[in-house]
Order: C-alpha cells, then structure tokens, then sequence
C-alpha cells in the first residue's frame, strides 16, 4: 500500500514533468481515494479502459494519453462527462503523462519500443529531444530486417514507403503520431525513420531523400511505457500491476 501523494511524488520525480512543455496537464488529473493498493495502466484513459481497470479492482490508473488537452473548452459533456463520472463514483485516482513518458531513457515509450525492435538510442533529435536515434545492428539494416522485427515485436504490419535501398545503419525513431518529425530525423543522418502514423507529405519525403519510413502504428508503439513506469511505482512501493490493452487499429 501507498499513499497517493507518495505515488505522485515517484511519479513526478522519476518523469520530471516540469521540463517538458506538453500538450496537456502532466500528473494526476483526476483525484480519488487516498491509500493506493491496485494499478492499472493503459494507452489511453478510453472508457473501455477504465471499465476494464474497475472490474480488474484497480484504484489507481496511468495512462499516457489522459483526459485533458490544449484546445478542449474545459466543458465536461457528452464522452467526457461520461469518462470523468466513472471515475468519481468509483474514487479512482487518474495519472496521465504524455510527453514525459515518451521521452524518459529508459522506461519511456521510445525507449521501451527500441527494446523491443532491438534499436538502443544514443543520440537524440527534434523538438524537446523526443526523438531517439541509434545504430542497427548488421541483423536489422535491411528495410525486410526492420519491417520484420516490427511485425514480430508489435503484431501488426507497419505501412512502409521504401527509401532508395541503402543499408540502414542509422535508425530513427519516436512512437505516436510523430510524423512531422520525418524531416528532422533525416536531417539528423537516418537512414529510415519509425513512427506510428504517416501522412500523405512523408510518402515523398521518402521517395525524394531516400530515408524509408514506417508507420508502425499510433497505439502499437505507444504501448509500452505506460506498464514500464507502472511496474517500477508498483515494485518500489509493493503494489499490484496490470497492463490492460484495449486495442486500437490506428
Ligand atoms: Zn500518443
């Protein structure tokens, strides 16, 4: 058992919130009951997911994408009236870390996906350093090698736009919806570059530059940090964890 102020206080020192500038609140955004005993952490703070989290008998919930974001008018209606009131009426405490949680080194969501792909990040490009970027080893320098580990690793095929057929010795990477970032990853010397969603723009990126692009899937490599932190909160406080993943096709 733990109290939720000390879960925070872990939280908030292990993701250093404050040094991001994010889309939305960091931290705990909805506040329930105090002693925190069962945590489940999941991609989104979908009502799905916080129906599974209550039948799971959890109290404590992080997520990477919460329930507020810049641009919301801050009305609780409709989807989000109904989110927030299940909630409360079940005195569920909310955690939600976006940014923080891409980024942290080593359980962080760009972290963890490199695990799985077998990629460890030893530089950093783009907008708050959010993007990793490492060597492959000689296994994975094929566009078949890539494409292969991604399916094997996160279960679906990625959508591709083949570069110009260069080995890929350096590897790009940020989970989500970091397709903007395309330019800034080739800019930084990558031979192909890994996300989770493509735009209609990165299909000639990659053809006019050379550098292949993967679009893996928003919540396919979103996946990953989420249950990383909530494993360490739940080791270094003695608590339960489940990961619950509600599936999503983008
Ligand atoms: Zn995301």
């Amino acid at each position: 058992m733990a109290e939720r102020v000390e879960v925070e206080a872990f939280l908030q020192q292990l993701l250093q919130p404050e040094s991001f500038k994010d889309y939305g609140p960091n931290g705990l955004q909805v506040e329930g009951r105090r002693e925190v005993r069962r945590l489940a952490s999941g991609v989104t703070a979908s009502l799905a997911f916080i129906d599974a989290a209550i039948a799971a008998g959890a109290d404590t919930l992080l997520v990477h994408h919460g329930l507020f974001w810049r641009g919301q008018d801050g009305r609780l209606t409709g989807w989000l009236k109904a989110r927030v009131a299940r909630l409360l009426a079940h005195e569920l405490n909310l955690f939600a870390y976006h940014l923080p949680l891409d980024a942290h080194a080593e359980l962080g969501n760009n972290a963890q996906l490199g695990r799985r792909l077998g990629l460890v990040a030893d530089a950093r490009f783009g907008d708050q350093e959010l993007g990793f970027m490492g060597s492959a080893a000689a296994a994975l320098q094929s566009l078949e090698a890539l494409a292969g580990a991604v399916g094997l690793q996160l279960g679906r095929e990625a959508v591709i736009v083949p570069g110009d057929g260069r080995r890929l010795r350096r590897i790009a990477w940020c989970s989500g919806g970091a397709q903007g970032w395309f330019e800034s990853a080739i800019a930084a010397g990558a031979d192909a570059f890994l996300t989770g969603e493509i735009s209609e723009p990165q299909a000639h990126l990659a053809r006019e530059t050379g550098v292949a692009f993967l679009a893996c899937g928003h919540h396919a490599t979103e996946r990953y940090g989420a249950p990383a932190v909530a494993a360490a909160l739940a080791a270094r406080f003695g608590l339960e964890h489940r990961f619950i993943d509600i599936g999503n096709p983008a």
